[in-house]
């Protein structure tokens, strides 16, 4: 039987495990965390990444899970449309799911063939030739056929691997929380949630996850906002960082100030926003009769500014089980693990440079400059909007 070793129980890892074991593979997962749990924030899935699960097997659970998100238009702070709400054709309409729901279907979707060890901290990766490839924790040693590095931003295989990629600041930091259902305002019909609202160096996006137990009976339901400013992330305790949100919005337009008086110091999740400059300049490491694959934020992490991130895990586990479903340890197997980098690298560059426009789009500050991107916001925005949108609706699972 072939055999993978996959590290990092995140979404990258949990979707490639199961796909792999769902195709015959005996499988490892090693997860650092002490158990295999999920963030309680939420996240946008595009129709590249509902595509992905699709292809995995996963689109059954996902109606249950997934809340549409109409295209809300952007505002300015003085409630102005900067770019009006248009129609979105259902091929590119995204939707919104609850990380934790999101979680519990991959995990659903590992069966009872992957053996998942928690409490291993990967640190070391051996992927020479005439050797199989492994990784270990200074204790253990794992061997495969195939090892999937999906550990991350910080990934310690990638480190070894690809040491010219490296970790660097995007210069903002993101603040998410999920209102629980209970908790959520209730608002007024003309003020709905979903929304998105760009100021100069800030931004805010809201989505309802509707009520618990919507879409199918299964989902936790709540508020999901993610608020974003240029600069360091602050050291301050939650609570403090909560009652800064509130300053920093609180002209901005209804129903922001509702949202954010609605959340508890322990919904806030703040998160430095990081990415990797240069990307790897391969994904694939050919070794011993199979090799070492970079999946995920370990392979291409990105600021969140056009939500891609987990989509492209997502597409990546996708691709590497269609590449090497057929392959055997060996040349074929080797060949796949190649096949995997060259149809990922070009992908991941294209989203890559996308986000990096809109982050110099969100993070202009100034005033002659926020003059001018406002007047050009109008034009540039749809058509970065439309441009991504477009490019992640055109990504199909290989055959
Ligand atoms: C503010 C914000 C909003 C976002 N919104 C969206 C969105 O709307 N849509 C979207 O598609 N993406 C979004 N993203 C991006 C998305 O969250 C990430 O791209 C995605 O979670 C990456 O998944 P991953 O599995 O590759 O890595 P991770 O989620 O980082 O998982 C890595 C796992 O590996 C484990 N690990 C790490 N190192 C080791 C080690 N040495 N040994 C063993 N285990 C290890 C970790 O504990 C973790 O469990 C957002 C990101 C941010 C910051």
């Amino acid at each position: 039987m072939r055999t993978a070793v996959v590290v990092g129980a995140g979404i990258g890892g949990l979707a490639t495990a199961g796909a792999l074991a769902r195709s015959g593979w005996q499988v490892t997962l090693l997860e650092r965390g002490d158990r295999v749990r999920a963030e309680r924030t939420a996240l946008v899935l595009w129709p590249n990444g509902l595509r992905a699960l699709r292809a995995l097997g996963l689109g059954e659970g996902l109606a249950a899970i997934a809340t549409p998100l109409p295209d809300v238009g952007v505002r300015r702070p003085d409630g102005h449309w900067l770019v009006q709400p248009r129609p979105v054709p259902s091929d590119r309409a995204p939707v919104v799911v609850h990380r934790e729901d999101l979680h519990d279907a991959l995990v659903a979707g590992l069966g009872d063939r992957v053996e998942i060890r928690t409490g291993v901290e990967v640190r070391t990766v051996r992927a020479t030739d005439g050797e199989r490839p492994s990784v270990g924790d200074g204790r253990s040693s794992y061997e495969a056929d195939l090892v999937v590095a999906a550990d991350g931003i910080d990934s310690a295989v990638r480190r070894r691997l690809a040491p010219g990629a490296t970790v660097v600041s995007s210069g903002c930091a993101a603040w998410r929380a999920v209102i629980p259902w209970y908790r959520a305002p209730q608002l007024p019909v003309d003020r709905p949630v979903d929304g998105e609202t760009l100021g100069a160096g800030y931004r805010f996006v809201a989505a309802s996850l509707g009520d618990r137990g919507s879409s199918g009976g299964s989902t936790r339901g709540g508020i999901y906002w993610v608020a974003t400013a240029a600069g360091a992330s602050r050291p301050e305790s939650p609570a403090t960082q909560l009652t800064l949100l509130r300053r920093w919005f609180a002209d901005w337009p209804a129903p922001i100030g509702d949202l954010l008086a609605a959340t508890e110091p322990e919904d806030l999740v703040q998160q430095e926003v990081r990415e990797l400059r240069p990307l790897p300049k391969s994904y694939g490491f050919p070794a011993g009769a199979g090799g070492v694959v970079l999946l995920g934020d370990s392979a291409h992490a990105m600021p969140h500014h056009l939500g891609q991130g987990a989509c492209l895990a997502l597409e990546d586990a996708a691709t590497l089980r269609s590449v090497v479903r057929e392959a055997v340890p060996g040349a074929p197997l080797r060949e796949a693990v190649e096949s995997y980098s060259r149809l990922r690298r070009p992908r991941a560059v294209t989203v890559v440079r996308q986000t990096r426009r809109m982050s110099a789009v969100l993070q202009t500050r100034g005033r002659l400059a926020l003059r001018a991107r406002d007047a050009a916001l109008g034009t540039i925005t749809p058509r970065l909007m439309g441009s991504a949108a477009t490019a992640a609706a055109q990504w199909r699972p290989p055959a």
